[in-house]
C-alpha cells in the first residue's frame, strides 16, 4: 500500500466514515458508531458517579437563544444557520426557473427560528436560567449532541457536523473550577486506559477578527481553556480531543444563572469531541477493531 495514504482514505476505503462529496460531512458505518457508543458509555462510568442531570437537545437551537449568547461577535465564520422557502406560488415557480438555469436559488430563502448548535452547552444555560436560582449544591448537566461548525477540512478530524458529550457545572469558582480539574485527571486517566498518547496544553477558541485575537490571548493568559491533544493525523500536531473551559461569570451574567445566595454563578464545561475520539482509536490502533490490544478492547466492553 502507499505510504502516503492519508488516513481519510484508509476510513473510506475501510468503510469507516461514507464519502458524501462535502469536506467534513461524513456518514459512519455500524463499527464507528458502535466504538462511539461504547466510549460513551466509558464515559458514564465516570460521570455516572456525579448524578449529573442528563439532557439531549436536537443539533438546532432557538435562534433568539443563539442570538443572546454573542457567538455571531466572536465566531461568525463557524456559524450555520436555517433557512426556509416561506412564498407562494408565484414564488415557487420563480425558484424552480432559478433552479433550472442553476442560478443561486437560496438567496430568497427566510431565516427560520433555528439555528445550527455550535456546542452542545449552548441550549442549556438558557433553559437553567428558566428555572430560577440554582440548588444549594449548584448544578450539574450531562449532555451530547451534534455540533455544526463551518469549517470545511480534509482532515477526518475536522468535520462539520460531529457529536460532542459535554458535562458543564453551575456553582462558585472553587466548585467549578474543582469540576474542571477533576474531569483533567479523568479525561488522562480514560485515554490512558484505551491506549492513547495524551498531552495536556493550554488552549484559545478561534475569535474572528482584530479585536478577537485580544480575547484569545486573554483566554490563554487567564488559563480558560485546557485541551487534551492525542495524535490523530500527525503525531507531531496531535489534535484537540478534549476541552476543558472555565467560562468564570461570564455566562452566568449573560444569562442570569444565580447561586442560591443570588451571586451571579461560575461555570465551566468539559467536551468530549466523540468521532475525534473515535479516529484517534482508528489510527492508533488500526482500521480492524478485532485486532486491537486485548486490554482495550477489554476497556470497550468487546467480547473476546
Ligand atoms: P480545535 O482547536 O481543534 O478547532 P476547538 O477548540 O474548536 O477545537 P471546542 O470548541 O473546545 O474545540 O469543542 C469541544 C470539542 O469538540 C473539542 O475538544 C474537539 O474534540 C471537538 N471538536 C471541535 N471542533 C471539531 C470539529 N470541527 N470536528 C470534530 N470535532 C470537533
Ligand atoms: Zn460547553
Ligand atoms: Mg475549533
Amino acid at each position: 500500500m502507499d505510504m502516503q495514504t492519508s488516513l481519510l482514505d484508509r476510513l473510506f476505503d475501510s468503510g469507516l466514515l461514507i464519502d458524501t462529496g462535502v469536506e467534513g460531512l461524513y456518514g459512519r458505518s455500524g463499527a464507528f458508531e458502535d466504538v462511539i457508543a461504547r466510549f460513551e458509555r466509558l464515559i458514564d462510568a465516570y460521570g455516572g458517579r456525579d448524578g449529573a442531570e442528563a439532557m439531549r437537545f436536537p443539533p438546532g437551537m432557538n435562534r433568539a437563544h443563539f442570538e443572546t449568547s454573542g457567538y455571531m461577535k466572536s465566531f461568525p465564520q463557524l456559524a450555520g444557520t436555517v433557512h426556509s422557502f416561506c412564498g407562494g406560488d408565484a414564488d415557487h415557480m420563480n425558484l424552480l426557473q432559478c433552479m433550472e438555469v442553476n442560478g443561486d436559488w437560496t438567496k430568497d430563502q427566510k431565516a427560520t427560528d433555528i439555528v445550527l448548535t455550535p456546542a452542545a452547552c449552548y441550549p442549556l444555560y438558557p433553559t437553567i436560567a428558566k428555572r430560577g436560582r440554582l440548588p444549594a449544591k449548584g448544578g450539574l448537566y450531562d449532555l451530547q449532541s451534534y455540533c455544526f461548525r463551518h469549517e470545511p477540512s480534509n482532515d477526518p478530524a475536522r468535520q462539520q457536523l460531529f457529536r460532542m458529550r459535554e458535562y458543564v457545572c453551575m456553582g462558585t469558582q472553587e466548585h467549578v473550577t474543582e469540576f474542571r480539574q477533576t474531569w483533567m485527571d479523568r479525561g488522562l486517566e480514560m485515554m490512558a486506559k484505551v491506549g492513547l498518547d495524551v498531552t495536556m496544553d493550554v488552549a484559545n477558541d478561534p475569535f474572528f477578527g482584530r479585536a478577537g485575537r485580544m480575547m484569545a490571548n486573554n483566554q490563554r493568559d487567564q488559563n480558560l481553556k485546557f485541551e487534551l491533544l492525542i495524535p490523530v493525523t500527525s503525531a507531531a500536531k496531535p489534535t484537540a480531543c478534549m476541552s476543558f473551559n472555565y467560562h468564570q461569570d461570564a455566562f452566568g451574567a449573560k444569562w442570569g444563572l444565580n447561586l442560591e445566595n443570588g451571586d451571579v454563578a461560575h461555570t465551566a464545561c468539559v467536551g468530549f469531541g466523540l468521532e475525534r475520539i473515535a479516529l484517534a482509536l482508528f489510527a492508533r490502533h488500526g482500521m480492524d477493531i478485532a485486532t486491537w490490544p486485548a486490554d482495550v478492547r477489554k476497556v470497550l466492553g468487546y467480547q473476546d
